[in-house]
């Protein structure tokens, strides 16, 4: 018998096109070749048309969506979520860099490393750009993990050569040269499924000397730059005590070369218009993070303002300092936290999928179901929100509606990314130890 070169997914599919539109195709299919890209998505009567030889999954009870993307989190951090009673430069002090100094140990790495990528997983994330710690060893290790559970990620080893505890206080040169080396070996990687961001932990904790080199090496080897920028009003005076010489906090990243199309930014909630504008004309991204600005009382972020200098927006979880991993819990605080005007359910689902890779310079790759795009897609039952949910009743703006303000990760029945279904187990825990 002739083997199918296809399988394709029946459902009804909900697909981003742009930050006010989506489709919504009651009896979809969605076709995806041995490679793991697309081939079609339409409707099943369309794709009789093809004449493909496909292998039909029958997944009509259910929803499919694209992959949820998280611009911005920090994995040795899963166990500091909800340490409560301080503002973002005491957090890290009292329990952050403790938890990252933690990280010299393989083992705690590796524990705490799968239950990481599990609830990645199990949160119906596809792809994640992940802080480790100062660690080569520890980073190594977690993109190792992400190579063997088949997610899509970005992620880096922080630097920091200045400004914090003995015990994670880096040589300037040693943090370059082994950031180098996990770049050689791990960027685009299984693929381009892994790729590497040099991770300048935040401006107050980098030298001069150490972001010149990073936008150095950033530019010679096409990789990614995550760090902070703005996220409290003291972390801005401290910038402004380390390094007097700058009229403004963007203009550090601009002055080093660290800026640009794969730089991406997390919080960004005190610039100036002028910094705003600049960020756009650079195509530097932010990573919004509502819950974790919540949680640290650290402001809000002016995301009408932002959306209007035309800078490109994803969403992140910043675990630890959000406390879940859940990306429709970003979407709904992203609303949330804007008191005067709405961040309506299709811009949200746009910020959480396709927003989110062009957040991260993936939107030619993933984010909705252009035909080409890796097959990075989620099944989720609207009915574990509430059994009284029948899908094929509910509008799109309810559909919707209801991922946005009521979804959580029991709502995800499976993960595929690049056509694959990613198995909870490959990481060798038992799922029922692991919540969400
Ligand atoms: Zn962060």
């Amino acid at each position: 018998m002739e083997r199918k070169q296809y399988t394709a997914y029946r459902s009804r599919i909900i697909n981003p096109l742009s930050s006010s539109r989506a489709s919504d195709i009651r009896d979809g299919l969605l076709i995806v070749d041995k490679v793991g890209c697309i081939v079609f998505c339409g409707s099943y009567a369309d794709a009789k048309n093809l004449k493909l030889k496909l292998k039909i999954i029958d997944l009509r009870q259910y929803l499919l969506i694209p992959g949820l993307i998280d611009c911005h989190l920090h994995l040795p951090q899963l166990d500091c979520r909800g340490k409560h009673g301080e503002t973002l430069l005491d957090w890290l002090k009292r329990y952050i860099f403790p938890a990252e100094a933690a990280f010299k140990d393989p083992k705690i790495v590796d524990d705490v490393g799968k239950r990481f990528f599990k609830k990645l997983i199990l949160n119906g994330t596809t792809t994640a750009s992940i802080y480790v710690t100062v660690h080569s060893s520890a980073t190594d290790h977690a993109f190792k993990l992400a190579k063997q559970c088949g997610i899509r990620a970005i992620i880096g080893k922080v630097m920091m050569d200045q400004n914090v505890p003995e015990e994670l206080v880096e040589n300037t040169k040693d943090s370059l040269r082994e950031s180098e080396k996990l770049a050689a070996k791990w960027h685009n990687s299984c693929s381009g499924r892994l790729r590497y961001a040099f991770t300048p932990r935040f401006v107050p904790t980098c030298s001069k000397l150490l972001l010149k080199e990073i936008g150095n090496l950033a530019s010679q080897s096409d990789t990614y730059i995550q760090s902070h920028i703005a996220e409290t009003r003291e972390e801005n005076a401290n910038v402004k005590k380390i390094y007097p010489e700058y009229t403004d906090y963007f203009s550090i990243f601009e002055d080093t070369g660290t800026v640009g199309p794969k730089t991406i930014l997390g919080h960004a909630i005190y610039l100036s218009d002028s910094e705003f504008k600049r960020m756009a004309a650079s195509k530097t991204k932010i990573a919004h993070c509502p819950t974790s600005n919540l949680f640290l009382k650290s402001g809000k972020f002016p995301f009408f303002k932002a959306e209007k200098a035309g800078v490109f927006l994803g969403l992140g979880t910043d675990v630890g300092a959000g406390t879940s991993m859940c990306l429709f819990s970003e979407m709904r605080h992203a609303d949330y936290t804007q008191p005067d005007q709405w961040v309506d359910p299709v811009k949200g689902f746009y910020l959480a999928t396709l927003g989110g890779a062009a957040a991260l310079s993936m939107g030619n790759e993933i984010g909705n179901f252009k035909h080409g795009k890796w097959a990075d897609f989620i099944v989720l039952d609207i009915r574990k929100i509430d059994y009284h949910y029948k899908l094929s009743d509910l509008t799109t703006d309810e559909v919707l509606s209801l991922l946005m303000y009521r979804g959580t990760g029991a709502v995800v029945k499976f993960t595929y990314v690049s056509g694959k279904k990613l198995d909870v187990d490959s990481l060798k825990l038992f799922r029922r130890a692991v919540g969400y």
